[in-house]
This record gives C-alpha cells, sequence and structure tokens, in this order.
C-alpha cells in the first residue's frame, strides 16, 4: 500500500523543541531519571483566578463557536492591552485571536508570503519561524548574531540583508532562544533601516514580554516610520503560564488581519470560547502571579548563569528575559570519550541526555549551531542537579 505524504510535510523538519521533549519523556519512561531542560514552558500552573473565570465561563454557556477572529470582549481586552502595555492603538478589526502565537504566525506567513519571497530571521530564532517560512515556499534569510553581540542583530547587518525580494523580517524580543532584549533605541535603529524599503514588512514576536528582567519593554510597532507594517504578535502562554490553552493573538494592519481572518476560518475558525472569556479576564485583572513568576524565573536565571560559569567552555550572555539558556559550546565541537565524536550541537545534546541524563536543544534548529539552549522553567534543586550533571558529563569529553 502506498503512504502518500505531501511534498510540503516531505520538505518540513520536526520541531526540534518538541522531538527533543519527547526524547527525554521517552527516556525517563524507561525508568531514567531524567531532568528535561527542553520546552519553552513555565513550570508554574495557571493562576487561579484565570481558572476560575474560565469555569465560571463554561457555566454561562460558552461552549459554542465563537466569531473566527476571537470573541469581541476579548479582542476589546486586547485592543486595551496594546494601548495600556504598549502604547499600540489598534482598532478591533485589526486583531485575530488564534490557537496559540504559534497559529498567529503561520497565519501571517500564509497570509502574506509567496514562492520567492525572502524572509530575514534574526538568528538566533526560534525554530518554528523557519520551518513556517519554508511552508509557504518563500526563502528564510538568516542573519546571525553570536553570543558575542548579546545575540543582537545590528542595524547595518539588516542593511545587508535587505534585497527587493524581502517581504518580511521576523524576531522575538524578548528572545527565545538567547533571552536577549532589544531596547526602544535599539528597535528604532532597526525601524531607520528597515523604513525606506516600502515592500517590507515586521513580525515582532512579543510573547516573552511580561517574562523581562529590565523592567522595560520595548514594540517596534511604537516606531512611526514603519508602524503601518508591523505585526505585533503575543499570546498567553508564557506570561501567565497558559500554554495548554493554545491562545495567541495578533495585532495587524487591516488587511493583513482580514485575511488571517480569512485564513482561519477555512482552517481552524475561532479558537475555543470559554478559554478566550478567561483570557480576557486575565489582560485586565491583577498582573501580581505574572510578576512573581516573572521575580521567580529572574532568580533561576541569576543562578544558573553562575553554575553553568563553572563549566570549562562554555561561553554564556546574560539574558534579559524568556527563562532560556544559550551557551556557545562550539569548545567542545571534535572533542570525543571512546569512540563517540561530538561534531556539532545536536550530537553534544544527545551525548548529554544519554549519558548525563539532562534534556537540552542544540542551537542548529534555532539557527546558531554554536550553542545549545536550556530552559530554565525548572525548580533550583533540579537546575543545580542538572548544571551538575552537564559538568560531569563534558568532563568526560577530551
Ligand atoms: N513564539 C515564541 C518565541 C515561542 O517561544 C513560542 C513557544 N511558546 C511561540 C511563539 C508559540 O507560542 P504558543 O504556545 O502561544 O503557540
Ligand atoms: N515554544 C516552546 C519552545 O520553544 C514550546 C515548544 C514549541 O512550540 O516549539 O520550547
Amino acid at each position: 500500500m502506498s503512504q502518500p505524504i505531501s511534498k510540503l510535510v516531505s520538505r518540513m523538519n520536526e520541531s526540534a523543541t518538541i522531538k527533543m521533549a519527547q526524547l527525554a519523556r521517552d527516556l525517563s519512561s524507561q525508568g531514567v531519571n531524567v531532568i528535561s531542560l527542553t520546552l519553552g514552558e513555565p513550570d508554574f500552573d495557571t493562576p487561579d483566578h484565570i481558572k476560575e473565570a474560565a469555569k465560571q465561563a463554561l457555566d454561562d454557556g460558552y461552549t459554542k463557536y465563537t466569531p473566527v477572529p476571537g470573541l469581541v470582549e476579548l479582542r476589546e481586552a486586547i485592543v486595551r492591552k496594546f494601548k495600556r502595555d504598549n502604547g499600540l492603538d489598534f482598532a478591533m478589526n485589526q486583531i485575530v485571536v488564534s490557537n496559540g502565537a504559534k497559529q498567529s504566525i503561520a497565519n501571517v506567513c500564509l497570509s502574506m508570503l509567496d514562492e520567492g519571497d525572502e524572509v530575514i530571521l534574526f538568528a538566533p530564532y526560534w525554530v518554528s519561524y523557519e520551518e513556517i517560512v519554508k511552508m509557504t515556499g518563500a526563502m528564510p534569510v538568516p542573519v546571525l548574531a553570536g553570543v558575542e553581540q548579546d545575540f543582537k542583530v545590528t542595524p547595518e547587518q539588516v542593511r545587508e540583508a535587505i534585497t527587493e525580494r524581502t517581504k518580511m523580517i521576523i524576531f522575538s524580543s524578548p528572545c527565545n532562544p538567547s533571552g536577549s532584549v532589544y531596547s526602544q533605541q535599539e528597535l528604532e535603529e532597526i525601524a531607520a533601516v528597515v523604513a525606506p524599503h516600502e515592500q517590507v514588512y515586521i513580525v515582532s514576536d512579543e510573547i516573552y514580554e511580561y517574562i523581562n528582567f529590565t523592567g522595560k519593554h520595548a514594540s517596534i510597532g511604537t516606531v512611526e516610520s514603519v508602524r503601518e507594517r508591523v505585526v505585533t504578535v503575543n499570546g498567553f502562554a508564557k506570561g501567565f503560564a497558559m500554554t495548554g490553552w493554545r491562545l495567541g493573538y495578533m495585532g495587524a494592519p487591516k488587511f493583513i488581519a482580514a485575511a488571517c481572518s480569512k485564513l482561519q476560518g477555512q482552517f481552524t475558525s475561532g479558537a475555543n470560547a470559554f478559554g478566550q472569556k478567561a483570557a480576557a479576564y486575565a489582560l485586565d485583572a491583577d498582573l501580581a502571579p505574572t510578576y512573581k513568576m516573572r521575580d521567580e524565573f529572574l532568580k533561576r536565571r541569576d543562578l544558573i548563569i553562575s553554575l553553568l560559569k563553572e563549566i570549562p567552555g562554555f561561553k554564556v550572555n546574560v539574558p534579559e528575559g524568556a527563562f532560556y539558556m544559550f551557551p556557545d559550546i562550539s569548545y567542545y565541537f571534535g572533542k570525543s570519550v571512546g569512540d563517540r565524536i561530538i561534531n556539532d550541537s545536536t550530537d553534544f545534546c544527545e551525548y548529554l541526555l544519554t549519558v548525563g541524563h539532562v534534556g537540552t536543544v542544540g542551537g542548529d534548529a534555532f539557527g546558531e549551531p554554536n550553542c545549545m539552549r536550556i530552559s530554565y522553567a525548572a525548580s533550583e534543586e533540579d537546575l543545580r542537579t542538572a548544571v551538575e550533571r552537564i559538568k560531569n558529563a563534558v568532563a568526560e569529553l577530551k
């Protein structure tokens, strides 16, 4: 029997984050004590008051289809949130709610990109950007900023990368996987380079907005010269510990929001009703639980930096947001133990998993093969044990 698989799926890579998380789970289910620092997922539970709002919504009958771009009350809350937190002005018909920020990004890419288009990705980038762009037939153009420049792309690099075919730029700040945060000034400088290229749109992924240790979040959509060409993506997964609720959203130019809504209407329809109702409540409610989680992440960041610095050959930056470390581990490439040679970051992470029993994700999938990603959304005890195991495992490599 033939087993037909489309070209679209055949040419796609599996999500490296999800794959490594599954490998860690598999090993764990064989009885091995594995510490998985793979998935970017807060280890906190959704705050109780948001859960209560969802239960209430169920009792109130929020069990039906919703408008494709989202419940009116949620879109209204998002409009208020964009204004309050980001200084961004959107009308209701510029907001589209989706099943996670991942779908928001896929919606924008599928709505705007064609074969032959180029999409600049600030590297290191979140794994799915590359695959989503490739899905549309467009070409990802990574622009790499390594640890020595705090993983932040400069305006000069953007200038060099833009061509007549560039249709879009995608980046996240705070960044997954580097934790780097672009300041208002840095964004203004990048915007100044993009502004004269009228065919270029910017997708600004701000899903880690609330996990920012600088106290200042900047949105490139506030910069006048590019304002009309920015799609701002955000979601509930990280700041509200709601990964499993599958809710994300965008604020976009009207024609893009309309296209995304049309696409979503043939694909998944409106996101789940009672979740949206609770999400609307969350945006206007007290953000204290969110800031408590952020403060906890900051403590863990400081801990893990001090621990990682003790490992020979690890080069680390000081991430200002999100909950990832992205050390440069290229010092170990070419080293071996027995007949096992570490050629790249994937080999390195596989070695750490199978020998050290610590799950991490190789930097290759994030467009920076010299690094690996460690999610520190884990308990202090697990972080200490995990780094100790990593230290012992790499000590064997000669
Ligand atoms: N953007 C970034 C940078 C992410 O790390 C993730 C993964 N959480 C997403 C988007 C997707 O988020 P969601 O779970 O809302 O689909
Ligand atoms: N975005 C998270 C991560 O980077 C969750 C997994 C995924 O969706 O890729 O690990």
